[in-house]
């Protein structure tokens, strides 16, 4: 059985990034009135504690939504449109300024959709899907909101294309089992001919792996073929070269590993609007997140 648990990564950089554009999307979706299904096929506990033995073991909302709170202040600039909005929305779980609480996906995700909206959350892992179920029910969202203890790569085939035809996937494995790469590339693939005008998005550990590498080019390949439009986005925020510290002066050295350097997103129909809404939210987050010189992000469309 998988040992990933999101609890350990809540509130990192990686969260950061996907969360952020998650709001984009939805509050570019949710604009007209007609009602909007959204697909979570990983969604992981839903919220999380920063202050859990779990969080504090790995500490990487230190290098994510904690180092962004810290770093606020020294900004040359007010927040961007988009990164404010993100901010303000974490700040709701957090009403005392204690950033010790962090919403997960189906969180976001609720945060934004409507009362004519519908939201279907697959979970796999038993322990996960048991703490979703109760978060979820303090929401007493009813049928609106539905969690399924199912393969979510399998599941979403049974909702798509949603009646509404309106719709977002957010694809987020936890990419522990090599083969998750190649499932996100077929899922997309089969996705698009059950529901071609659906908003995609797929989040991607950017790691020295083959796998990851060529994902966002697979994605852009089959959205190409399907004469859709894409965006693609990452962030780093140091090096993922691992470093050789000496650690006495016997010349004994110790391999660092430095944890997750950077990540992406690949979206298809994503909101003609979201490349320039995005780009100066990401640059900041490169300032605030940043922590050596291989700080850097990437915006790049196309199809439009
Ligand atoms: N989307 C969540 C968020 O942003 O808050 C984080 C999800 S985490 C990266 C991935 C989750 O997928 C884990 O909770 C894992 O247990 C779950 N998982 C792994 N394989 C799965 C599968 N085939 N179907 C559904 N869930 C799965």
């Amino acid at each position: 059985m998988f040992s990933y648990r999101h609890a350990f990564h809540a509130g990192n950089h990686a969260d950061v990034l996907k969360h952020l554009v998650l709001v984009a999307v939805l509050r570019y979706l949710t604009e007209k009135p007609v009602s909007l299904m959204a697909i979570d096929t990983h969604a992981g506990a839903g919220l999380y504690r920063l202050d859990s033995e779990w969080a504090q073991t790995s500490a990487e909302a230190a290098e994510g939504l904690q180092r962004l709170v810290t770093a606020l202040p020294g900004l040359d600039q007010a927040p961007s449109p988009l990164l404010q909005d993100y901010l303000d929305l974490v700040a709701e779980f957090n009403p005392r300024g204690q950033w010790n609480r962090y919403p997960g996906s189906p969180f976001v995700i609720n945060h934004l959709l409507r009362e004519q909206d519908k939201i279907k959350l697959f979970e796999l892992l038993p322990s996960d899907a048991k703490l979703l179920e109760q978060h979820v029910a303090q929401l007493e969202a009813g049928r609106r909101v539905a969690v399924l203890r199912e393969d979510g790569f399998d599941g979403l085939k049974k909702f798509l294309p949603p009646p509404s035809r309106r719709g977002l996937v957010l694809l987020d494995p936890s990419y522990e089992l090599k083969t998750d790469y190649a499932r996100v590339a077929a899922t997309i693939q089969d996705s698009l001919k059950r529901f071609p005008t659906g908003t995609y998005l797929v989040w991607y550990p950017v790691i020295g792996r083959p796998e990851a590498h060529d994902l966002p080019k697979r994605l852009r390949t089959l959205t190409q073929q399907a004469g859709k439009s894409w965006l693609h986005a990452t962030l780093t925020v140091k090096s993922g070269k691992a470093s050789t510290l000496p650690v006495s002066l016997q010349g004994d050295t110790k391999v660092q590993r430095p944890g997750l350097p950077a990540s992406g997103i690949f979206l298809i129909n994503p909101p003609y609007t979201l490349a320039k809404t995005l780009r100066p939210a990401l640059e900041q987050l490169v300032q605030l997140l940043g922590q050596d010189r291989h700080a850097a992000c990437l915006v790049e469309a196309g199809g439009h």
